[in-house]
C-alpha cells in the first residue's frame, strides 16, 4: 500500500508503486498540483483515485522531474485528452529524451513485451509537458507558490527542481535517491552530475526538506553525502581514463565503490564516451 506523509502544511509525499515513486500533492486554494505520475497508466489511475480519496479540489497542474517512464507514463491519466486535463509542465528536453529514449523503449516492449513483462504498457500514450519549461518559472496555486527550476544534465538532460520557497521544500527526482544507489539510467550524465548537485546544496538551508524520486524525505547533510559520492565515482573515472585504462579495468580499480558497481556499468560506458568527446545521445534502452 502506498504512504502518504505530510512533509510541510499543503505538501505531501505519496511513496508506493513498483517503483517506490515518490509522488508529491501540493494543495493550493485554486487545485492540486501533482508531481511525477507513476510507470503506467494503471498506477496512474490508481494514484487519481487515491488522491481524490484524500483530497478536495481537482488536479489542475502536473509537473516531471524528468523524462523517465516511472516519472512520466502515468501523465496520459492526468494531462490533454483526460478527465482531468491538467496542464503539464516539465523540462524543454522531455520530447526530444522520449523520441530518443522512452519511445524506442514502448516500441521494443510492444514488439516484445516478454523483455520487460512486469510492465502494463498496451495502453501507454508517450504525453509530453504542455508547457516546457525553459528557465526558473512561478506557479501560484493560491496561497502557495511553488518554482520550477529546469537543471543542467546530470541524472538526465530534462531534470527538473520544484521548490516552495515559503515552506523550503525541494522536489528533486532522481537527482537524489534514498532508497536504493542513484540510478545512472538511460541518458545520464555521471560526470556532469555532482556538480549540479553541488549547486542544489549550495542552496539549501539548514532544516529544509528534499524529497528525492525514490525514498524517504531527506536534509541537506544526505545531499552534501550524495554528491560527494558521485563525485567520487566521477573522479575515479576521469583517473582511470587517464591512465589508459578500458571501462572494466576502470571498475575492477577499486573495490570501494559508494555504491554497487554493477550500478556502475553503464556510468562508466556514459563518462568514458564523454572523455572521448562522442555523442551522448544517441537512443539506447537501458533501466530507467
Ligand atoms: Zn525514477
Amino acid at each position: 500500500m502506498p504512504t502518504w506523509t505530510t512533509v510541510a502544511p499543503r505538501i505531501h509525499q505519496r511513496r508506493g508503486g513498483p517503483f517506490d515513486l515518490s509522488t508529491v500533492v501540493v494543495e493550493g486554494d485554486d487545485g492540486l498540483l501533482v508531481v511525477d505520475t507513476g510507470a503506467e497508466p494503471a498506477e496512474a489511475e490508481e494514484l487519481d483515485a487515491d488522491i481524490g480519496r484524500r483530497f478536495d479540489g481537482d488536479v489542475r497542474w502536473v509537473v516531471n522531474t524528468h523524462a523517465h517512464f516511472d516519472h512520466t507514463f502515468g501523465n496520459q491519466v492526468f494531462g490533454p485528452g483526460s478527465a482531468t486535463d491538467a496542464a503539464i509542465y516539465g523540462h524543454a528536453g522531455i520530447v526530444r529524451h522520449f523520441e530518443r529514449y522512452e519511445g524506442p523503449r514502448l516500441a521494443a516492449w510492444r514488439t516484445d513485451p516478454s523483455r520487460e513483462p512486469e510492465r502494463r504498457w498496451h495502453d501507454a500514450r508517450l504525453t509530453p509537458p504542455t508547457h516546457p519549461v525553459e528557465r526558473i518559472s512561478r506557479l501560484d496555486l493560491g496561497g502557495v507558490v511553488v518554482e520550477l527550476r529546469p537543471q543542467p544534465r546530470a541524472h538526465t538532460d530534462t531534470d527538473l527542481v520544484v521548490f516552495a520557497p515559503a515552506q523550503r521544500v525541494w522536489v528533486v527526482g532522481d537527482l537524489v535517491e534514498e532508497s536504493g544507489p542513484p540510478m545512472y539510467g538511460s541518458g545520464s550524465f555521471p560526470l556532469d552530475w555532482p556538480g549540479v548537485l553541488d549547486g542544489l546544496v549550495a542552496e539549501l538551508r539548514r532544516g529544509d526538506r528534499v524529497i528525492p524520486g525514490h525514498g524517504r524525505v531527506v536534509d541537506r547533510e544526505f545531499v552534501e553525502r550524495q554528491a560527494a559520492d558521485l563525485r567520487t565515482i566521477a573522479e575515479h573515472f576521469v583517473a582511470a581514463h587517464d591512465a589508459g585504462l578500458g571501462a572494466a579495468a576502470a571498475l575492477a580499480e577499486h573495490d570501494d565503490w559508494p555504491f554497487p558497481v554493477e550500478g556502475l556499468v553503464s556510468a562508466v560506458e556514459r563518462a568514458y564516451a564523454s572523455l572521448d568527446g562522442l555523442p551522448l545521445d544517441e537512443g539506447g534502452i537501458d533501466d530507467a
